[in-house]
């Protein structure tokens, strides 16, 4: 059955069509240096106890605990890093550095702050040495067997330090959509360029390769081409062949010169080319064998915004990420806005007030070539469609794309 390919939906339906077409990336090892920001492959067990063995929390002097006397001989010392041959007896004690293992006899470490040296014994000032006290024992940060980290979860600062930690090293991390990424239009010169009558500099292809990153894609090639049947035909052949995920700008729309378009239904197999939304209502969704391709409007804006909200939950989802979706919130508008005829993405910049409430500003004109409403936003509000303005104070919801301002009086 033929689908109607003009029929503009809904960008709920837009994204359950996108979903339906996805598959799950595959795993690949890498050396543990390289796996910062990565997405886990599988779950990950803790093969060892950490600490391994019974360490010490602080500087001080390793005892028996409720030994009553104050007066200790010391028996020698153990730092960290090996294991002295100590044996701690009532009436003794080993001078110990932080991490170091606990002595055997020892049940307690009295800090260095509580004691004092004479000679070849420590005194020691503490009312009670309870068992236990500043040591770690062993598997108590992590035990054996448990469960460490899940499948999808983003290798940041802390789960880096983890994995090292245990030894995992490579690391099954998922392997990175391959992306390519082509910027169309008679009109683009690159930014070194200077444009001559009539031309402008290619913004799209910087700004998708920047969201592309920050998705956690591999950009495997980024370029540009002219409305020149001929040649995007090649170059979207080849591209195609060769990557995961194929991003076009440009070339969507209704002109004569919108060649995009009608090469999609040559290549490929296009499911929807038109959304309910603002900016970026022509957005074409195609597969080709297993390559997904999203051709973008040549508006900066509407490229980016049609980027965060289909594209990006779809490279999340191939990875197999924890997090598909930016966080939502509902924020208290500080200004009236206007709806327009369809689902608008306003940008918006979310504040932090002293009270701790989330008030959102938009970015001043809303045009779909103004690059600078994206600017420092961190935010998209979903503005539904409407006559009626939105009042000042009103509560809204938030889709946050960056991380949260804390405003300034
Ligand atoms: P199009 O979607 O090709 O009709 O382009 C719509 C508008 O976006 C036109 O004003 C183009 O000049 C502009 N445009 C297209 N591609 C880019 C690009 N890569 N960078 C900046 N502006 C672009
Ligand atoms: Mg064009």
């Amino acid at each position: 059955m033929a689908v109607d390919q003009e029929r503009m939906i809904h960008p709920d339906e837009a994204r359950a069509t996108i979903f339906r077409y996805l598959w799950r990336l595959p795993a690949e090892s890498v050396s543990l240096v390289d796996a910062s920001w990565r997405v886990l492959f599988g779950d990950l067990v803790a093969a060892e106890d950490q600490p391994p063995f019974p360490a010490a929390t602080m500087d001080g002097y390793a005892v028996v605990a409720d030994d009553p006397s104050p007066w200790r001989e010391i028996i020698g010392r153990q730092s960290a890093g090996y294991v002295a041959d100590l044996e701690v007896n009532v009436g003794t004690a080993a001078w110990i550095t932080t991490g170091a293992p606990v002595p055997s006899g020892a049940t307690a470490v009295v800090p260095i702050e509580a004691t004092e040296l004479a000679d070849d014994h420590v005194i020691i000032h503490q009312e009670r040495v309870a068992p236990g006290e500043n040591i770690r024992p062993v598997g108590v940060d992590l035990a054996k067997g448990s469960a460490v980290l899940q499948r999808g979860t983003l290798l940041g600062a802390a789960e880096m330090g983890l994995l090292a930690g245990l030894g995992i090293d490579p690391v099954e991390v998922v392997r990175r959509p391959r992306v390519s990424v082509l910027s169309t239009g008679n009109e683009l010169v690159e930014p070194g360029e200077t444009p001559g009558p009539g031309q402008i500099r290619d913004a799209n292809r910087f700004s998708l390769i920047a969201a592309l990153q920050e998705a956690g894609a591999d950009v495997i090639w980024a370029g540009r081409g002219p409305d020149d049947a001929a040649a995007l035909r090649s170059s979207l052949i080849d591209r195609i062949a060769a990557s995961d995920v194929v991003i076009t700008s440009g070339g969507v729309s209704m002109g004569d010169l919108d060649l995009v378009k009608p090469l999609l239904s040559e290549l490929a197999r296009v499911h929807f080319r038109r959304v309910f939304m603002k900016p970026g209502k022509p957005f074409n969704f195609a597969t080709s064998g297993d390559t997904l391709i999203f051709s973008l409007p040549g508006n900066p804006v509407s490229a980016l915004v049609g980027f965060e909200v289909f594209i990006r939950p779809a490279l999340r989802s191939m990875l197999g990420a924890a997090e598909i979706d930016r966080p939502r919130t509902r924020v208290r508008l500080d200004h009236n806005v206007q709806p327009t005829d369809r689902i608008e993405f306003q940008r918006g910049i979310v504040r932090v007030d002293s009270e701790g409430r989330l008030k959102v500003s938009t970015t001043g004109p809303q045009a779909s070539s103004r690059l600078a409403s994206l600017v420092g936003a961190n935010a998209l509000i979903p503005v539904p469609p409407g006559a009626e303005s939105i009042h000042a104070g009103s509560q809204v919801e938030a889709i946050l794309v960056g991380p949260l301002v804390t405003e300034r009086d």
